[in-house]
């Protein structure tokens, strides 16, 4: 049996084809680092990165760091260093033979928030207080970025596991600062306003409220916030955190919330590594662009995303989803974990 589903924000169609998970090969298996590398992260190893940007410490000596920002090493954006050094020549359309190609010169910030001066990996390793302060960092870096005015948006992201596109195992997340919206932004911001448009009301918020009612797809729930599997997740055990006040902006983000965002974050991983295995994952913070006002029809959110189906061809082709394995299915799986793992 399978089912087209639309997902009610961006009108993407996935299809639930719950049969293809028995395919041999269905779920990738995530492969381990090789463990006799040095890691530039850990506590001591400082000057092996870049100047940092950010830390969050204790004391004053340079190793007594709790969470470190970093430009990243092999940064795919850069801000100019000098304004001598932006050339003209190079930006502009081009136009050969009719078609105009745009391009601009890769102008923005790439940085690297090292979550645990410990050598650890998943977010499941790391302790609530450095979550919270990993949190913390997110809202002091989208609150330089906003300050800077040049930028449209700061996207963060964290991927964990070499499937997920990790090159280090050392807990980190990053910062992609870039001078438009990104697509997969603009097409949620679209969608979001067309259905306030129509209704007068956010479609997260609507969601949250039928995610409550409904209880199928729900995995955690906090004081502030709520976790739950998306009524069209486009792979296998995706969930969406979302604050449960509506909040566009996530640098907004009260000093008193970031403990119970950190809370729900951490049980969740811990939850989808009990039910799924310690797979490799991505989480994506979706929050309204840089130099925006508050906005009625946009709700910021995490967008949890594990590396266990293979995208193919299909997906190419189609730009549909298969998901073989139902929201519902997944959402219970979660829940039913023994609270002895999900506890420190
Ligand atoms: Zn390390
Ligand atoms: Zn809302
Ligand atoms: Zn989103």
């Amino acid at each position: 049996m399978s089912e087209f589903r639309k997902d009610p924000i961006l009108e993407r169609w996935v299809i639930v084809a719950t049969n293809r998970s028995q395919r041999p090969g269905a779920f990738i298996e995530s492969q381990p680092f090789d463990p006799t590398l040095p890691c530039p992260f850990c506590r001591g190893h400082e000057d092996e990165t870049p100047q940092e940007v950010l830390a969050l410490r204790d004391g004053k000596s340079a190793s007594d760091w709790r969470v470190r920002v970093v430009p990243n090493k092999f940064p795919c954006l850069n801000l100019p260093s000098t304004s001598s050094e932006q050339q003209a020549g190079e930006e502009g359309p081009l136009r050969p033979s009719g078609i105009t190609y745009e391009r601009i010169d890769g102008f923005g910030a790439h940085e690297v928030i090292v979550e645990s001066p410990r050598h650890v990996f998943s977010t499941s390793d790391l302790t609530l207080e450095e979550l919270t302060d990993v949190f913390r960092a997110y809202k002091m870096r989208l609150a330089r970025w906003q300050a800077d005015g040049r930028m449209a948006y700061g996207q963060i992201f964290k991927n964990a596991g070499q499937a997920a596109g990790a090159s280090l195992e050392h807990a980190h997340s990053q910062l992609l600062v870039t001078p438009m919206v990104p697509i997969g932004i603009a097409n949620e911001l679209a969608g979001a306003q067309e259905y306030y448009r129509q209704r007068d009301r956010c479609v997260f918020c609507d969601m949250i409220c039928a995610e409550i009612g409904e209880g199928s797809r729900l995995v955690v729930e906090t004081a502030h916030h709520i976790a739950f599997a998306p009524f069209a997740a486009r792979l296998p055990f995706e969930t969406w955190v979302l604050p449960k006040r509506h909040a566009s902006h996530y640098e907004q983000i009260e000093e008193t919330s970031l403990g119970d965002l950190a809370g729900i974050l951490r049980e969740l991983i811990c939850r989808l590594e009990a039910a799924a295995g310690r797979c490799a994952y991505n989480y994506i913070l979706h929050t309204a662009p840089l130099g925006t006002s508050a906005a009625a029809h946009y709700h910021w959110h995490i967008e949890i995303v594990p590396n266990l189906a293979r995208t193919a061809g299909f997906e190419l082709a189609t730009g549909y989803y298969i998901n073989p394995i139902a929201p519902e299915v997944a959402a219970e799986r979660m829940r039913n974990v023994p609270e002895s793992r999900t506890a420190e």
